[in-house]
């Protein structure tokens, strides 16, 4: 049985750096570390994400502000508000919950964004720094760079002579994480819907990473006994042995049948969906150092 990580603890450590991070900040300089979170109309669903942010920031000592939109707003408004928080000296992180309503344009508001502040780091600044290998100016994309923590828990800083092999190529996360692999010296495969024969090149992975979003792809004659697998899927399924209309999260792994064959495996949940929440605080205090012209704290 492969030993299974506990993200949730993972991401407890980084808050607890997180927060020594953010007091020492404060009694150095005076300076509270600032979030603010952009959220517009009234989906239940992103309020409770929403809400979990804030909690979790105001937990580490930031000062947490959350402006909150009417489904209405428009694009003039959102942006003039992104203007307003990136001019204010005492905001170092700025969050738009996406997605944004229909009637309203993303990219524009993501990329008028300051890239000091932009902590999804979703900004073309901090995508293009990441994928020219400047990961010490840049800010990188939560998931991925929480992905990442755990693959350097387990193999170290320096990947040289593992092959990284990850499913997904989205810009949100399979790009970061191929990104970050490359740049830890591993040899990189970034595989897609348009891949040919999917299991055999997942046979070549000592470190196998799933971000598809179909429930329970991989499976375990897919793996290289001994390998790596974090699985970043999040997918809910009908779960009739609950009960009726009850349902559950798995991810983009058969986690029962893999974890006899992977060495490290991680679960879903409670595997690289703590890690988000944690390296967006991770990024709002990086921001904040360098805002301040400090070297920030390393995770
Ligand atoms: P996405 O933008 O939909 O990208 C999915 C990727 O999977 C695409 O590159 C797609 O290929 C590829 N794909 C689809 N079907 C495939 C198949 N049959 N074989 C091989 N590749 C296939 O999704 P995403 O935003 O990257 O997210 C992926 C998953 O991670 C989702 O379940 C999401 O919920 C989860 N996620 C979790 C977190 C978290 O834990 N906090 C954060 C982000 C994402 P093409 O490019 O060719 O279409």
């Amino acid at each position: 049985m492969a030993d299974v990580i506990d993200g949730k603890q993972v991401a407890a450590t980084v808050i607890e750096t997180v927060t020594a991070a953010v007091a020492d900040l404060e009694a150095k300089t005076g300076a509270k570390t600032g979030l603010a979170v952009v959220i517009v109309g009234d989906d239940p669903a992103s309020h409770t994400y929403v809400g979990a942010k804030s909690r979790t920031a105001k937990e580490c000592g930031f000062k947490s502000v959350q402006h909150t939109l009417p489904a209405e707003t428009t694009q003039a408004e959102l942006a003039a508000l992104i203007g307003r928080l990136n001019a204010d000296s005492s905001i170092h992180g700025i969050l738009v919950r996406l997605p944004l309503p229909k009637h309203l344009n993303s990219e524009p508001i993501i990329q008028s964004i300051l890239p000091q502040k932009d902590v999804d780091g979703l900004h073309v600044m901090n995508a293009g720094k990441l994928a020219t290998g400047d990961i010490s100016t840049g800010l990188v994309s939560c998931t991925p760079a929480g992905a990442m923590l755990f693959v350097r828990g387990i193999h170290g800083d320096d990947l040289s002579g593992l092959n990284a092999v990850v499913i997904g190529r989205s810009n949100l996360f399979g790009k970061p994480m191929a990104q970050l692999l490359l740049h830890a010296n591993a040899t990189v495969t970034v595989a897609h819907s348009r891949t040919k024969d999917l299991p055999r090149i997942c046979r070549e992975a000592d470190i196998l990473v799933a971000a598809v979003g179909r429930p329970e792809m991989v499976k375990a004659d897919w793996l290289k006994h001994g390998a790596t697998v974090i699985d970043v899927g999040i997918n809910r399924i009908a779960a009739a042995d609950r009960g009726e209309g009850k349902s559950r999260l798995v991810g983009d792994v058969a986690f029962a049948e893999c974890a006899d064959v992977a060495a490290v495996i991680t679960p879903v949940p409670g595997g690289v969906g703590p890690m988000t929440i944690a390296m967006l605080m991770a990024n709002t205090v990086i921001a904040a150092y360098r805002l301040g012209g400090l070297k920030p704290p390393k995770f």
